[in-house]
């Protein structure tokens, strides 16, 4: 998975299954910006541990939810590195409760970062990669936009949305070098997961028939994967790694 000399901008990188994504990415020797938005201190720790094993990261603060934002973490990439071959959607934001007691606020934020967030800064990346033919986008969907999940309504909304932003896109872009993914996560031992009590937690592990939540590096192993020569005919699936849950 030799990802030497390749550049990756990771979203939402400064902690969770962001941070693991941005350390298999440098394990395989990509250099990457870490993206965060108000976690400064999480995203220090991200590029330490990206120090410790020796390898090439620098930060960049953004919110994917505003365009101009998305397009100035584009420009500092290229200024850094000089150029940007794979992205990696990660960022997304989850809110659990019945649709009826949503505020606007909730539902707009929830939409704004995890359905546009990945759609804006796809658009601000995608003519560098076009103009080089060449480019990996990696959308962090969840297996809730395969199938809905109750209680999640908006949140499974944004997800299937972006599943289906991969699908097309990948079609529109297959002619012009770039590649466009999607991996669906199951449970992931993440704090998006923190409101669940040890019983809740428990009860879930009995509903996964590999009996334990994934974790993050389960995701950055696909995120390889994806970026790398070897998945070179894979472009618009949604890949979904949930230990058999779905
Ligand atoms: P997390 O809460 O641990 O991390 C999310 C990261 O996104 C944080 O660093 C946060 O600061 C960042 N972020 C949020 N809004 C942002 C914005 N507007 N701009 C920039 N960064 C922003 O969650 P996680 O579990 O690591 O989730 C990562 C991704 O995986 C999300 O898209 C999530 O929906 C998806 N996912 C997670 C699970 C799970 O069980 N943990 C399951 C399926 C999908």
């Amino acid at each position: 998975m030799d990802l030497n000399g390749k550049v990756a901008l990771v979203t939402g990188a400064s902690k969770g299954i962001g941070r693991e994504i941005t350390l298999s990415l440098i394990k395989e020797g990509a250099m990457v910006a870490i993206n965060y938005r108000n976690d400064e201190e999480g995203a220090n720790k991200t590029l330490k541990l990206v120090n410790e094993i020796g390898g090439n990261g620098f930060i960049v603060k953004g919110d994917v939810a505003s365009y101009d934002n998305c397009v100035s973490m584009y420009n500092e990439c290229i200024k850094k590195f000089g150029k940007l071959n794979i992205l990696v959607n990660n960022a997304g934001i989850s809110k659990v409760g019945l649709f009826m007691d949503m505020s606007m606020e909730d539902i707009n934020s929830l939409i704004d970062t995890n359905l546009k967030g990945a759609i804006n800064l796809t658009h601000a990346v995608l003519p560098h990669m076009v103009s080089r033919r060449e480019g990996s986008i990696i959308n962090i969907s969840s297996m809730w936009g395969n199938v809905g999940a109750s209680c999640e309504a908006i949140y499974s909304s944004t997800k299937g949305g972006v599943n289906l932003f991969t699908k097309a896109l990948g079609k529109e872009m297959a002619l012009s070098g770039i590649r466009v993914n999607a991996i669906a996560p199951g449970v992931i031992n993440t704090s998006m997961n923190s409101f669940l009590s040890s019983e809740e937690k428990l009860a879930l592990e009995e509903e996964i028939p590999m009996g334990k939540f994934g974790e993050g590096k389960d995701i950055g192993d696909l995120v390889v994967f994806l970026a790398s020569n070897k998945s070179k005919y894979i472009t618009s699936q949604v890949i979904t790694v949930d230990g058999g849950y779905l």
